[in-house]
């Protein structure tokens, strides 16, 4: 690569990038084909809902206004559903936005170090390295749980933010809540904890996972949520964060001034107020995923237990096939899954819960695959 004569950091000519799941029109373009199923990406299998396309209508005439500073209604409509203070949110262009934020705001460069597991959701390293920022990466025990004792010991005086994923990403797993406390309250009050629960609503019982319940016990601990996910709003970019109200006031005073933008605005609200459409989606995907879990242990995958909405499975050693060959071949069938060798797993492939048809329709697929 000849190097262009203005400056790039050397660190950033060796980054990899972001891996994002394969889109639709890709695989139709690549392929050639009509119909292609999207089940890597862990979007809403409904789509959105109407109170949230009606919103967007409702909006387009407002588009060439700035939105409002701070997103008031949202958050007012975030703490109602949380109970919580206004101050202690903080909306952002997605989640990764706030990731990107607190990696930017918390450390200084080249002093503090942040702390996750491998593998975990690539935007934490990514971020981190991106502000020159030490990233320090714990395996996880092979069950895929968190090794809390191992976390604790990667935590020193110069660690700024441990970032936990509940459930996880890529396996689905999930601890209970009082062992997420417990490592809460094991960390030094000079440790900023971070507890991304981007697919929290799916778990069968949220009240035993959530940390949610037990922020006000923590002057150090920030909880993550998504709209991309069991609103269905991942094309709008939303989702915010939980956190003390003096870093919320630094998020604040450092964030672009409008990257929620005014669609983001009123669909977010939209979605809060649609009830019966989150309350399908959370059906849809619970009973999806006991459906796929089953299927697929039925097939001799080894299916990892998930409180998702993705299940992460291996194939079993009798077919033959490598889960990038499976991966690709599923791909020329217009089914579009996620092979997790970006994640360090180059033998985990990753489901996202569809439909009730898609996931039938994914099922057919693997068995001809997998077929001798
Ligand atoms: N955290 C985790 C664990 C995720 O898997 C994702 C989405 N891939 C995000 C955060 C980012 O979500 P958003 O669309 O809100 O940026």
């Amino acid at each position: 690569m000849t190097l262009p004569p203005y400056p790039i950091r050397p660190d950033v000519l060796a980054f990899e990038p972001y891996a994002p799941g394969l889109s639709i029109d890709e695989i139709r373009a690549r392929f050639g084909l009509e119909s292609v199923v999207k089940m890597a990406s862990n979007e809403n299998p409904l789509g959105c809902s109407p109170l949230v396309q009606k919103a967007l209508k409702d909006s387009a005439a407002y588009a060439f206004r700035y939105p409002q500073s701070g997103n008031p209604k949202l958050v007012a409509a975030l703490a109602s559903r949380h109970g919580l203070p206004p101050a202690l949110i903080v909306p952002g262009n997605g989640s990764d936005e706030l990731i990107d934020l607190l990696a930017r705001v918390c450390p200084t460069p080249g002093e503090h170090n942040i702390v996750a597991s491998r593998p975990s959701f690539s935007m934490y390293r990514i971020q981190s390295r991106l502000c020159g920022v030490a990233f320090r990466a714990v395996p996880l025990r092979e069950d895929f749980s968190f090794d809390w004792r191992k976390l604790l010991a990667a935590v020193d005086h110069k660690t700024a933010i441990v970032f936990i994923t509940t459930p996880d990403n890529p396996s689905g797993y999930c601890p209970p809540a009082a062992e997420v406390r417990d490592f809460a309250e094991a960390l030094p009050p000079s440790c900023l904890l971070v507890v991304d629960e981007a697919y929290m609503d799916f778990s069968r019982d949220e009240a035993a996972f959530s940390l949610l319940p037990h922020f006000a016990g923590f002057s150090n601990l920030i909880i993550l949520r998504t709209f991309s996910k069991s609103f269905g709003l991942a094309g709008i970019r939303l989702g915010y964060g939980i956190m003390p109200e003096f870093l919320a006031d630094r998020l604040r005073s450092v964030h672009m001034p409008f990257s929620v933008n005014i669609l983001a605005e009123a669909t977010g609200i939209a979605a809060l107020e649609d009830k019966a459409f989150y309350g399908e989606t959370l059906r849809t995907v619970r009973e999806g995923r006991a459906f796929l879990a089953g299927e697929l242990a039925a097939l001799d995958c080894r299916v990892y237990p998930s409180e998702a909405n993705f299940l992460m499975f291996r194939l079993p050693a009798s077919s033959g096939k490598n889960a990038l060959q499976v991966f690709e071949e599923l791909l020329s069938k217009g089914m579009i899954i996620r092979p997790l060798k970006s994640y360090g797993l180059p033998d985990h492939l990753r489901v996202s819960v569809g439909s009730p048809a898609e996931n039938r329709l994914f099922l057919h697929l693997l068995r001809e695959v997998l077929a001798p």
